[in-house]
């Protein structure tokens, strides 16, 4: 059975970039793998806006998220949460025995830059982790914002999780200031799971240098020694790096301001027309998601029933609620390669099926 991913990641991956995984094997260590790791390299610095090396790593985002931790904290890591992933980032830094601050603010609400400062003032800190683009409940933090009291603190090192925001609106990584900027491969870029890539900054090597516990997957210096060989520290999963040498063809063959002004239309349209229908935003309006709509379930829809229909009868899938918003809200993804045609489709099969999903009692 074949059905196509509206949820906000995994989502749906081209023929095209499945076919460039096909391509046959080589060694990790051949001239030919250099001349790919390379010729990767430019693409990916112009669209993280970085003259830093753009790291590959053969692990979902939470290896890089966790590791970059590892790497750059031992004082006292500012979590700034606002949704799951950020809530999770914060128990990872605990995990990890390293002294942690939460700062909290509602699911969907977007963080808050005053809060930060008041926060980063007390000079406690030597790092700060913000999810630019909380997924679990489609709210876009203002990231240049945040960005700008950030580096009022030169002594804080800046983890910032573009995952789901990547490629989806312009992100200028060293004009913001920001240190280590982390995206996976499953979201916007629309390639399959398995590959995380992350830029960093010389401020973070040199606080490395200094980390005692910083482990070896994820050393940054260790990854930092084999990019200037064009190569990674250990085996990389190959196929997926055919992939994105693929994706950043397409991307730069539509061109970066096309597409982000593809994905603002194309969010704007999911918004508009599911609110017509009676739903509203979860998160405040000014900071919904450009990557995808979180709506509240106002008519108190049977999600599962609704979801299993879509799928049963026009082979899509959009997501149902993630972990306490299951049931209340729902999410469509409009990232990756989706076009004006395929989300109105898709849009016409949502709006029919919600008119015959049970309602469920108050
Ligand atoms: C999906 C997601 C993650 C986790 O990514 P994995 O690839 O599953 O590790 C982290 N942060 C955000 C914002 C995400 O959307």
């Amino acid at each position: 059975m074949s059905y196509k991913l509206f949820i906000p990641g995994p989502i749906a991956v081209s023929a095209k970039t499945m076919e460039a995984m096909t391509s046959a094997p080589i060694g990790h260590r051949s001239p030919d793998f250099v001349a790919l790791y390379q010729s990767v390299q430019p693409g990916l610095q112009q669209l993280f806006g970085t003259a830093d090396p753009v790291f590959l790593s053969t692990s979902s985002a939470w290896g890089i998220m966790e590791g970059a931790l590892r790497n750059v904290s031992s004082k006292r890591v500012l979590n700034c949460m606002n949704g799951a992933f950020s809530d999770k980032w914060h128990d990872v830094a605990n995990r990890n025995g390293i002294p942690a601050t939460p700062l909290q603010f509602e699911w969907g609400e977007p963080v808050d830059p005053a809060a930060v400062r008041t926060e980063l003032a007390t000079g406690q800190y030597d790092a700060i982790t913000v999810i630019h683009n909380e997924t679990s409940c489609g709210c876009m933090t203002d990231i240049a914002a945040v960005m700008e009291v950030v580096r009022e603190f030169p002594e804080v090192i800046s983890l910032v999780d573009t995952v789901s925001s990547f490629s989806v609106l312009n992100i200028p990584k060293d004009e913001l200031g920001i240190d280590i900027m982390i995206t996976g491969s499953q979201k916007a870029l629309a390639m399959p799971p398995g590959l995380s890539l992350c830029a960093v900054s010389q401020r973070a090597f040199n606080r490395a240098k200094a980390a005692a516990n910083r482990g070896y997957y994820f050393d940054l210096l260790e990854f930092l020694k084999n990019h200037e060989k064009g190569m990674t520290p250990s085996t990389p999963n190959i196929p997926l790096i055919y992939a994105l040498r693929s994706k950043l063809e397409d991307i730069f063959a539509e061109g970066p301001a096309e597409r982000y002004a593809r994905h603002a239309r194309l969010n704007a349209k999911v918004r508009t027309t599911i609110k017509a229908q009676g739903f509203e935003l979860l998160p405040e309006e000014a900071f919904g998601s450009l990557s995808l709509n979180c709506f509240k379930n106002t008519r108190n829809l049977d999600l599962p029933a609704l979801n299993k229909s879509l799928k049963a009868e026009h082979n899509l899938v959009i997501d149902g609620g993630y972990g306490k918003l299951k049931g209340k809200a729902f999410r469509i993804s409009n990232m990756g390669d989706e076009t004006d045609e395929t989300i109105a489709e898709m849009l016409d099969a949502v709006i029919a099926t919600m008119a015959k999903t049970p309602v469920l009692a108050a």
